[in-house]
């Protein structure tokens, strides 16, 4: 793709975003990247229990150069780190990541130097999931939300449009800590 990245907005560049969509969602290839116990309930979402063959995405890649969905699944350490983005880079665009756990949404039980403390330190995260271990059922979930997020992405014109809402949208945010309010006097 890319000629629609050239289409000016309007009714040909919206239709074209639901059907690039539609064909984006219905192709998602996972890459095979387990790190740790959340593995487990990662490849049981592959078993014919939960079957994620509907959703057309029962073939994991085992070469990034043919996957477009990235789901850690586990605890990232330092020395992972550098190997995860390598492979992160040579995943085909546009490519999305799951973050499955705590501990690789945050390093979780492992807070110490050998762990990353969240994996969106390395690779923008699209869905954080939690739980330790998340269930599989807890998975198909994200897969579904992400799904939801792939078949609305915008493209083009609007795609500019959307980044500039949300840059004007961050501008205008007030600041969560009211640095003006004196402390609280303390009695004794
Ligand atoms: S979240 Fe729990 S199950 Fe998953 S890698 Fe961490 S300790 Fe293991």
């Amino acid at each position: 793709m890319g000629i629609e990245e050239k289409l000016p907005s309007g009714v040909m560049l919206t239709t074209l975003e639901q059907l690039a969509g539609w064909a984006r969602k219905s192709s998602v290839w996972p890459a095979t990247f387990g790190l740790a116990c959340c593995a487990m309930e990662l490849m049981a979402v592959g078993g014919p229990r939960h079957d994620l063959a509907r959703f057309g995405m029962e073939r994991a890649s085992a070469t990034p150069r043919q996957a477009d969905l990235m789901i850690v699944a586990g605890r990232v350490s330092q020395k992972m780190a550098p190997v995860l983005r390598q492979i992160y880079d040579q995943m085909a665009a546009p490519k999305w990541v799951i973050s499955m756990g705590v501990c690789a949404s945050s390093g979780g039980m492992f807070n110490n130097y050998a762990i990353v403390q969240g994996v969106d330190h390395i690779v923008p995260v699209d869905i954080y999931l939690p739980g330790c271990p998340p269930r599989p059922e807890m998975l198909l979930d994200a897969i579904v939300k992400l799904h939801d997020k792939i078949q609305n992405s915008k493209l083009g014109a609007h795609r500019q449009a959307e980044i500039e809402e949300r840059e004007a949208a961050g501008l205008r945010r007030l600041p969560l800590v009211d640095v003006g309010t004196p402390a609280r006097e303390v009695s004794t």
